[in-house]
């Protein structure tokens, strides 16, 4: 499932692999910084904007490495301040990144947080009942310039909201990696690209701004504990039993709540960080109140936070959300026992914005000779 692209992403590049590649192709070591501050600080799009670059390098660079592993394709923004954009890989494959500006409600707080959710994969693996993006299977990895690449994207997008200034990331609160894909199935590139992220010589966004959503996958989750990146965790739970979690995530199978929950408390032991544990609330499969007891249960011994989530209609899927009613005894059950909960308001449902499905709807209308439209 490896994309080998005809140029490397230069924005896949650590400090170290670019000062190798310049010293083994003559080029003076001190060359990297002032090129990675072109990128990330200066944000440019040509290789001719590099004006402190000799014209010899310039040439190099360009022969060398790709300044552009992704092309805007739409912006699609929903009337409750979520924006889905869809972008397009040099291979013509699509994949979806999300900017979220609403507020959040919490266990009686309200705070307004800017959040951008990256993808790490065309298509996922993973076969998740309730996703769009499990529907058609993996396509492929992305590489770690594509990326970082999403989140250029996003900046770009956001200087139309702040006209005076240029946008920065910083003035996101959070990014979550929760977009389309299983990120610890795409290891080695996420971990790359989440360093070039954090890094002060690259984006310089601080880990701990950064969550990092899995379905499971154990041995990747110890691994993932042992890296240096400081990150938080978030678990999709979405079943406080074998038995329901089998029903909707094919994963469970593979590693059973006996040996995730285990790695997870290892995983926030060694951190010292809360751990999140998602949970898309879908009506008769997992919103029973067994269920929620089972939950409060398990987020008690991880010391965890609990995020529920109404689930989002997708088309082609039998699923549905359950009563507003019912998201609250469910959650009622949580906060009785003191468990840190959300219980997420409606996000994005007007522009297919529950995982995939944008790229899905905008696939189907190219197959149909469709143009995209925004
Ligand atoms: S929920 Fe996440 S892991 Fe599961 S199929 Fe969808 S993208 Fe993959």
């Amino acid at each position: 499932m490896a994309f080998v692209p005809a140029k490397p992403a230069l924005y896949g590049e650590t400090l170290a692999s670019l000062t190798a590649a310049l010293t083994a192709a003559g080029q003076p070591a001190f060359r990297a910084r002032q090129i990675l501050d072109w990128l990330y600080k200066k944000r440019v799009r040509t290789w001719d904007e590099m004006t402190n670059l000799p014209k010899d390098l310039r040439a190099w660079l360009d022969a060398t490495y790709d300044l552009a592993p992704t092309a805007f394709v739409l912006d699609r923004q929903s009337g409750d301040e979520t924006d889905k954009l869809l972008l397009e890989l040099r291979d013509k494959s699509l994949i979806e990144t999300v900017i979220i500006r609403a507020p959040m409600t919490g266990v009686g707080v309200d705070k307004s947080r800017k959040t951008i959710c990256i993808s790490t994969q065309v298509g996922c693996a993973m076969g998740c009942k309730f996703c769009a993006s499990g529907l058609e299977g993996l396509k492929r990895n992305l590489t770690a310039g594509e990326i970082v690449h999403q989140l250029i994207q996003v900046c770009r997008q956001e200087d139309a909201h702040t006209p005076r200034a240029r946008a920065e990331l910083a003035s996101f609160d959070n990014i979550v990696v929760m977009g389309m894909g299983e990120p610890l199935h795409n290891y080695d590139a996420i971990v790359r690209a989440l360093t070039i992220v954090n890094a002060e010589w690259g984006l310089g966004f601080g880990a701990r701004r950064i969550t990092l959503s899995t379905s499971g996958l154990v041995p990747k989750i110890l691994q993932l504990a042992d890296e240096p990146l400081g990150i938080r965790l978030a678990i999709s739970l979405h079943g406080a039993t074998d038995a329901v979690r089998e029903q909707i995530m094919p994963v469970n199978k593979r590693y059973p709540l006996a040996e995730l929950l285990p790695a997870v408390k290892a995983f926030s032991e060694k951190h010292g960080r809360m751990v999140t544990l998602e949970f898309i609330l879908i009506e008769e499969i997992n919103d029973s109140l067994e269920q929620a007891e089972k939950l409060r249960d398990i987020a008690r011994d991880l010391h965890a936070h609990v995020n529920l989530i109404p689930y989002n209609t997708v088309v082609g899927l039998p699923w549905k959300r359950p009563s507003l009613t019912r998201q609250e005894r469910f959650a009622d059950i949580l906060r009785a026992a003191d468990v840190s909960v959300t219980l997420r308001r409606e996000k994005g449902h007007d522009i297919a914005a529950a995982c995939g499905q944008l790229r899905l709807q905008t696939e189907k209308e190219r197959n149909a000779g469709v143009p995209a439209a925004g």
